[in-house]
This record gives C-alpha cells, sequence and structure tokens, in this order.
C-alpha cells in the first residue's frame, strides 16, 4: 500500500469517527482532496487509491496539472476538479476553461467573468461561495450580511451553477470555538436554504479541524496535509 492509500484510509475512518459522534451518515460528507504544491504523481496515487476530487489552491500550477493528467485516466474514472484559492480577474478564464468547480467566489465581478467564459461545450461551472464568517477585514470572502444579494445575483447566471458555501475560519483554541463559527457558516447555509437556494454544498473543515466542522453539519471536508504529507515552502509566488 503506498503511503497517500493508507492516508487515505485513515481519513476514511476519522470522517466515519467524527460523522458518528455527530449523529450523521459517513456517506454526508465527501473528501476533496487538496494537491496544491504537490506533482501529478501524487494525483495519480490517490486516483489510483479511489480519489476523484481534487482541490487546487493557485490557479496557474491547478492547469497545469489538469492537462497533464487529462489524458491520464479512462472516462469512466474522470477527476473532478476545484479550484479553491483565490481568483484574481485576469485568471478567470483559465478557471472557466479547466475547473469542474470553483468554490472561492466572493465577488460579482468575478462570477460574471466566468459566466461570460465557461465554454459552451462543458456543463456548468459548479461554484460555492466563500464567506468570511469570522469577519476578518484582509481577508477573502463576501461578508454574511452581503450574502443573500451575492447568491441571487450568481444563481441567475445560466453558466455558472450555485451549489453551495465555502469558508476558511481561522483557527480557533479547541473544539468547542472551532465548532461555534463553523456553525455560522451553517446557520447561513440553513438561511439560504429556507429562502429557497437549492444548496447541497457547505465546504468546511480541514487537515487540523475537520472533526469540528463535521460536527457543525460540513458536507464536504479539504484535506490536503493529511492525504498528501506536510507541503513543501512554496518558492514562486505565481498566483
Ligand atoms: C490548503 C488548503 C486546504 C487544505 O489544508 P490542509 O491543512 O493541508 O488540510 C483546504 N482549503 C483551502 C482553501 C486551502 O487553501
Amino acid at each position: 500500500m503506498t503511503t497517500i492509500e493508507g492516508n487515505l484510509q485513515g481519513l476514511h475512518q476519522r470522517i466515519a469517527q467524527a460523522c458518528a459522534q455527530a449523529g450523521r451518515e459517513a456517506n454526508q460528507v465527501s473528501l476533496l482532496a487538496v494537491s496544491k504544491t504537490f506533482g501529478p504523481d501524487a494525483v495519480r496515487q490517490a486516483h489510483a487509491a479511489g480519489q476523484r476530487a481534487f482541490g487546487e489552491n493557485y490557479v496557474q500550477e491547478g492547469v497545469e496539472k489538469i492537462l497533464m493528467l487529462r489524458e491520464a485516466f479512462a472516462p469512466s474514472e474522470p477527476i473532478e476538479w476545484h479550484c479553491i484559492g483565490p481568483v484574481q480577474s485576469n485568471k478567470t478564464r483559465l478557471v472557466a476553461e479547466h475547473f469542474d468547480w470553483v468554490q472561492s467566489v466572493d465577488r460579482l465581478k468575478i462570477a460574471e467573468r466566468l459566466n461570460d467564459q465557461r465554454p459552451d461545450d462543458l456543463p456548468p461551472l459548479q461554484v460555492c461561495l466563500q464567506v468570511n464568517v469570522d469577519g476578518g477585514l484582509t481577508k477573502s470572502g463576501v461578508a454574511p450580511n452581503a450574502l443573500p444579494a451575492l447568491a441571487a445575483a450568481v444563481s441567475a447566471l445560466p453558466r455558472l451553477r450555485l451549489r453551495g458555501l465555502m469558508c476558511i475560519p481561522d483557527p480557533a483554541e479547541g473544539f468547542e470555538a472551532q465548532r461555534a463559527l463553523f456553525l455560522q457558516a451553517r446557520a447561513l447555509f440553513d438561511r439560504l436554504r429556507a429562502e429557497g437556494f437549492p444548496l447541497d454544498t457547505l465546504s468546511m473543515g480541514m487537515s487540523d479541524d475537520l472533526e469540528a466542522a463535521v460536527a457543525a453539519g460540513s458536507t464536504m471536508v479539504r484535506v490536503g496535509r493529511a492525504v498528501f504529507g506536510s507541503r513543501p515552502k512554496r518558492i514562486t509566488s505565481a498566483a
């Protein structure tokens, strides 16, 4: 068994345990393997172990990997690529043309560019809105009070499909404090659903805090280090 395969098995156990603890079914939480900074070989190994959804933070790096791996897998076992990092205006075309999902939309202008640039022969781009639950002024993410208007505007764009919310709260001390932050995202998610938005994805939880996220209702955890090992320091600044 490869290290990555063993890590994935361990992670599925961790997720199942977190679900059991929270009184949820293990199949209610999917695993996004965050392959940023790792090469195509790491993705191949994870794919061989059954992993199908991968997340990339840096658009350029992600697209290079997507292109390198495009012919690598049978059409019956395709990879689903998620962009989870900040998207600048000058990168929207790359995202629209190569990714299946983008989880980090926090401005209408970016959503409109993605909509305009999504190729006609591809299915709509699946979108999560990144929400800034703990309110850091310098952080990415839409402010909670601006979320309903953004959700309405994005829902009206025909080449995007709004699937849910994503959040990256600051690390908090201990399980309860972390869960409290995730519950804020959960409340926003529930409110949008109650208003009629057909959302099914609440993307939250990473290697160090996935138990708290699952306890708060996460439907997708995004895990890098616990799958692939610790990350080498980035030496380029290309975003
Ligand atoms: C890097 C990253 C992750 C994964 O973080 P780990 O701590 O390696 O599990 C998840 N989400 C986003 C947005 C990231 O940038």
